[in-house]
Parts: C-alpha cells; sequence; structure tokens
C-alpha cells in the first residue's frame, strides 16, 4: 500500500493535536504546496514553493469527504486547515470554511504561516473561521531567510503589517504560535525583536513551540533555559505547548489505511495513534506492525521518540 496507490484522501483524523484537542484534519492542497520552506518542517523539503494562489483543490471535493467524515466521527473539538503547505494558496478555502460550518456546529480552525494575511481576499476568506492560528518565527529579515525560508518577494514587514491589520478586523480567536529553533531564532535580542512584533498584533494568545517531530535532524528545538524566558518576556498571553492532549477518548476502531493516512500526513507516535482513534496498545502495534512489514511507514528515533513516518 504505496501512498501513490491510493486515492487522494482530504480530510483525515481525527488527529491529536498540541493546540486544537482532537481535530478532524483537511489538507486543501498537493503535497507539498506553500510559500516557505522552513527547516523545521515536518513534511520536508517544499517541492511546490509559490506564492500562487488556485484553485489547487475544489471546495466541492472537500466538502463532500468532510460531510461523510462527520458522519462517522466523534469527540471532535474542531475541523482544521492544516495539511500539506499552506492552506491560504487555496483560493477556495473561504467557501471551504464557510460550507464547513453550514454542514456542523464543530468549531473550524486554519493553521496558516500568516504570510500572505496582507492580500485581501486571503483575510476575507479567513474571517468566517473561528480560529485562525497563524506563525511569527522571525521578527527579523535574516532570520527569517534563514529558518523560513520564504520565496522571493515576501519581505518580513509586509507579513507583520498583514498580522496586525488582520486583527483589527478580525473578530475570532488569533493564536499566534513561534517555533523557537536552536540557533536560528532563540537569542535575546531576537525574542526582544518577536517581542515587539507580538505586541503590535495582539494576538489572544502566544503558543511557544519548538520541533519535536523528525525533520532534518540537525534542526534542534531551543534549550527549557530558552523556553522559559520566552514565556516570561512575552508576556500573560503566552502558552508553551509541551505535550499532545491527553484527553481520554472511547474505544475506537481504525483501519489500516486510516492510520497509514494519518501517518502519511506528519510522524506519530504509537500513543498519538492509540489517543487518536481510541485504540488498545496492542490494537496499535499490531496495526503498525503490519505497515511496517509491508515497507508502507517506517520507524525513526528522534528525541528518545519513535515516531512512525511514510516510506
Ligand atoms: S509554513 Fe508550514 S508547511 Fe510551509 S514549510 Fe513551514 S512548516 Fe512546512
Amino acid at each position: 500500500m504505496a501512498r501513490g496507490s491510493r486515492g487522494p484522501c482530504r480530510v483525515f483524523g481525527p488527529v491529536p493535536s498540541r493546540r486544537l484537542g482532537y481535530s478532524l484534519g483537511v489538507d486543501a492542497l498537493p503535497f507539498k504546496t506553500c510559500d516557505l520552506d522552513c527547516v523545521y518542517c515536518q513534511l520536508g523539503k517544499t517541492t511546490r514553493k509559490t506564492l500562487e494562489r488556485k484553485a489547487y483543490v475544489r471546495a466541492k471535493e472537500i466538502l463532500d469527504e468532510l460531510s461523510a467524515a462527520l458522519k462517522g466521527s466523534r469527540d471532535i473539538d474542531f475541523i482544521s486547515f492544516s495539511g500539506s503547505g499552506e492552506p491560504t494558496l487555496n483560493t477556495e478555502l473561504g467557501a471551504m470554511i464557510r460550507g464547513a460550518k453550514r454542514l456542523s456546529k464543530v468549531p473550524v480552525a486554519v493553521i496558516t504561516n500568516g504570510t500572505l494575511l496582507w492580500q485581501p481576499d486571503v483575510a476575507r476568506d479567513l474571517m468566517a473561521a473561528d480560529a485562525v492560528l497563524p506563525s511569527l518565527d522571525a521578527a527579523s529579515p535574516a532570520a527569517f531567510k534563514k529558518l523560513d525560508r520564504p520565496v522571493p518577494g515576501l519581505p518580513l514587514e509586509k507579513v507583520v503589517q498583514g498580522l496586525v491589520d488582520f486583527r483589527k478586523r478580525y473578530q475570532g480567536k488569533l493564536w499566534l504560535e513561534v517555533m523557537l529553533v536552536k540557533g536560528y531564532n532563540d537569542s535575546l535580542a531576537e525574542l526582544r525583536r518577536l517581542k515587539a512584533c507580538i505586541d503590535r498584533i495582539r494576538p489572544d494568545r502566544v503558543d511557544i513551540n519548538s520541533p519535536v517531530r523528525p525533520s532534518d535532524s540537525r534542526v534542534r528545538p531551543a534549550s527549557p533555559a530558552v523556553l522559559a524566558r520566552a514565556k516570561v518576556l512575552f508576556g500573560p498571553k503566552a502558552v508553551l505547548i509541551a505535550a499532545s492532549s491527553k484527553k481520554a477518548r472511547q474505544p475506537g476502531k481504525a483501519t489500516a489505511e486510516q492510520v497509514a493516512d494519518m501517518i502519511f500526513r506528519r510522524p506519530v507516535t504509537a500513543e498519538d495513534i492509540a489517543h487518536s482513534f481510541g485504540l488498545k496498545a496492542a490494537e496499535v502495534q499490531a496495526l503498525l506492525s503490519g505497515l511496517v512489514h509491508s515497507g508502507t511507514i517506517r520507524a525513526s528515533r528522534r528525541s528518545g521518540k519513535l515516531f512512525y513516518r511514510g516510506s
């Protein structure tokens, strides 16, 4: 069961997320379409690096799949648009968000790198979301270039001003994520510059994060001391994002294909899978063993934890 042999599956999970609890994920892009190429990206290198907005995937396709997935899903905290790249590059994102809200009462969140909010049509598309979770990893052009490796023609100040202007108009929850990476943006000077940007943007919450899942093995999380310093510096709205939600789930079931689909989206641990689908440890191990033996997935160790990822 190689990835290429499976039809496109745009709705996945629910997956445990450190910021959104259990969310039904929606992937509105072909792999991996983004205007950035962050060194810490869980998905690996950006293969389609672009600023071009277009209907990469149609809203109807997404909404048909979402409608079916919602019928079989329980205990969902959010429908979250994220997936294989930057969701705001899809010009049908607004129609998808509004359609998702017509389908169910589950709140809709968009996880975005936040770089395109200066575009009026992007900002308009996001207005119907209950929560927007943009990133801001750098406050100096040098750190932005080194850490997020943007497509040419994307000045950092334009990105920050886009976030500031969006906040003024957007009524939903704005949860800003700052990913701190050792040697890239963890100096005191860069943290202070980030603090100045956060004060301009005025998000409802600042999620301080650090990479924990395998990407480039040379990329290291910021030290606990730096994370603690950032929390104090960023102020009372800052939260340290550490472990996945551990909310207990009802016993459930999953097929090998559903588990493989989750693993293809991002590297996960056996515990993530157990929590996501409500499976016992032995059931997860049986599914994982089969997938590893068939060559569909592979296991690798990082920071003392065993992660599974697509082969
Ligand atoms: S913005 Fe997100 S999808 Fe794009 S490269 Fe960065 S981490 Fe990966």
